[in-house]
């Protein structure tokens, strides 16, 4: 049975934290390097629910990509919402790691594991990291697709792939357009517009796109813009770095028990569509099952 410095060493290698952004907040939050680790809980968001689950399956670790305190603090006192995440970690024994732009950047990172799930076939990084000698470090990746899609058919895709939030796929251009290649970047995107443009794709898929980018990007060129719920185009990271730290687990013989949390920690709880009346004109609703309630997806971890 590995101690948590052990295992921390090894997420280390995978997401060296010296390659997060100076802003960032990444690595070891909460635990003890000699406690011995069994049991690890993968999630997007160390919120309370997300902590409650790790509890609930008898968790020694959760790794999550978003910081607990981004900004730093001068109080984990257990008044303060993130203070009781502290409280609850340190009773129940549970350590709590970050990956946060140092996984967006890693290779295989947050962009690779969302294009994975949508069978996007990945090109190069969208913004390559200038320290990485072989060009597959970076923000976002350029994808192609084996054969080309309407972008209707390609919301409908990632609809059907990403796990469901009240939020579904929001698309901006023309629905109706062919799509070859696409660009994706988990979490918010709408800082990589310029890349976007010099990549010269015929979509861009992210999340937390605003109003004048978003506006601007389809006003001046062919475009295509998918906006997911922010968690779930960050999700499937999750996934692929239990794969990544099973692997590590049984290279060493450690056995480890790796979970994947399928709770939706999207903060949007609600959608309602709007309602056809005179005017404006309403979007164009696509055949898509985005509108499912999340509930088809929270459950036991699995
Ligand atoms: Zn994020």
């Amino acid at each position: 049975m590995p101690r948590l410095s052990e295992v921390i060493a090894a997420l280390e290698n995978l997401w060296p934290a010296e390659r997060a952004e100076s802003w960032d907040a990444v690595g070891t939050v909460v635990g003890d390097p000699d406690q011995e680790v069994t049991r690890v809980l993968f999630a997007v968001d160390p919120v309370r629910e997300i902590v409650e689950e790790a509890v609930k399956l008898g968790a020694d670790l959760l790794v999550t990509h978003h910081p607990l305190y981004l900004r730093g603090t001068t109080t984990v006192a257990a008044s303060h919402f993130k203070g009781r995440i502290v409280h609850t970690l340190i009773k129940n024994d549970i350590a709590l790691h970050v990956a946060h732009t140092n996984a967006d950047t890693a290779d295989p990172g947050v962009s690779d594991a969302l294009a994975g799930a949508l069978d996007l076939r990945v090109v190069r990084p969208l913004v390559p990291d200038p320290t990485d000698p072989d060009g597959c470090r970076g923000l976002g990746r350029v994808c192609e697709l084996d054969h080309p899609v309407t972008v209707r058919e390609l919301a409908v895709r990632v609809a059907e792939r990403l796990p469901a939030t009240a939020q579904g796929i929001r698309v901006a251009g023309d629905p109706d357009a062919v799509v070859r290649t696409v660009a994706v970047s988990g979490g918010s995107g709408d800082s990589l517009f310029d890349h976007v443009r010099a990549a010269g794709v015929d979509a861009f898929l992210t999340a937390d796109l605003r109003h004048h980018p978003a506006s601007e990007a389809v006003a001046h060129s062919p475009l295509a813009l998918l906006d997911a719920a922010h968690w779930a185009t960050e999700w499937p990271w999750c996934e692929l770095a239990a794969a990544q730290l099973d692997e590590i687990s049984d290279r060493h013989g450690w056995d480890l028990r790796v979970h994947v949390s399928r709770t939706v920690t999207d903060p949007w709880t609600a959608h309602a569509a709007s309602i056809a009346t005179a005017r404006p004109s309403p979007a164009t609703t696509l055949p898509t099952s985005a509108s499912r309630p999340p509930s088809n997806f929270s459950g036991a971890p699995n």
